[in-house]
């Protein structure tokens, strides 16, 4: 069994981003259908709230310290994360991955255009890659039925979807619950990174805990999202005593 560190009763697993992507590539090809998530202090406190996300994320057969909040609870605790395993990061690694072990990729998620950029962008860097398929994240009802074919049709043996948490998470869970041997990601706004519409920030304030910052600078609407953090410092403060 793999070791995990509870941080407000969600599992996250203590991984460096090197055993991270060698557990989805031993997850590809094993029955069922595998789920990763990336977790940050959003999204734990969004899973206090919200208990369906909070079964979601106890099921899920990956669980990565995404956030520099997550590492810091778990400080608060005693314990340790080995690094910080981001989406964005993660999903660069596992694509080339991907590349390398011949293992065909599908992604879903952003606005019109983003995906295809985000590809392309890939592709400059790390050669071609597998990719089966694309597809933005704004669609139709019957749409999105193509969509789920084509994903099928497609073989594809690893799913990112960028729809934001929670949506990206259920849907993964209800939509393609019924794929073998398949593992699937959500992956937020990583499509956005990969495309060059966001940027990431500087590596001195990644290091210094301080993304969340950059991130607020640059999308300053995220206030009353980030209002998260104050919030799950309190909780985890508190859950010490
Ligand atoms: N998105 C999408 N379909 C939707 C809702 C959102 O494709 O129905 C995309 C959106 O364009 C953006 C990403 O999902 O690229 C969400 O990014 P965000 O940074 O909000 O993700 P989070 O912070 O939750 O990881």
């Amino acid at each position: 069994m793999q070791n995990q560190i509870h941080v407000l009763s969600v599992p996250i697993d203590v991984v460096t981003m090197t055993e991270a992507v060698q557990k989805v590539l031993t997850l590809v090809g094993t029955p069922g259908l595998h789920m990763v998530a990336t977790a940050n202090a959003e999204m734990v406190m969004m899973a206090q709230e919200n208990q369906k996300l909070l079964e979601v994320l106890q099921k899920a057969d990956l669980v990565v310290p995404d956030g520099a909040g997550v590492l810091w609870a778990a400080e608060q605790q005693g314990e340790s994360f080995p690094e910080r395993v981001t989406g964005c990061d993660l999903l660069h690694h596992l694509l080339q991955a991907a590349k390398d072990n011949h293992i065909k990729v599908y992604c879903l998620g952003g606005a019109e255009g983003v995906v295809k950029q985000a590809l392309e962008n890939a592709t400059a860097e790390l050669g071609d890659l597998p990719v089966v398929g694309y597809h933005s994240g704004y669609f139709t009802e019957e749409e999105e039925v193509d969509i789920l074919k084509d994903i099928e049709r497609s073989g594809a043996q690893l799913v990112f979807v960028a729809f934001g948490v929670p949506k990206q998470e259920f849907w993964i869970r209800e939509r393609l619950a019924h794929l073998d041997g398949v593992v699937a990601m959500g992956v937020g706004g990583s499509f956005d990174v990969m495309a060059g519409m966001l940027k990431r920030a500087p590596l001195w304030m990644q290091r210094n805990r301080l993304e969340w910052l950059y991130r607020l600078l640059l999308q300053p609407k995220r206030i009353i999202r980030m209002l998260a953090l104050p919030k799950f410092m309190w909780a985890v403060w508190r859950h010490k005593q």
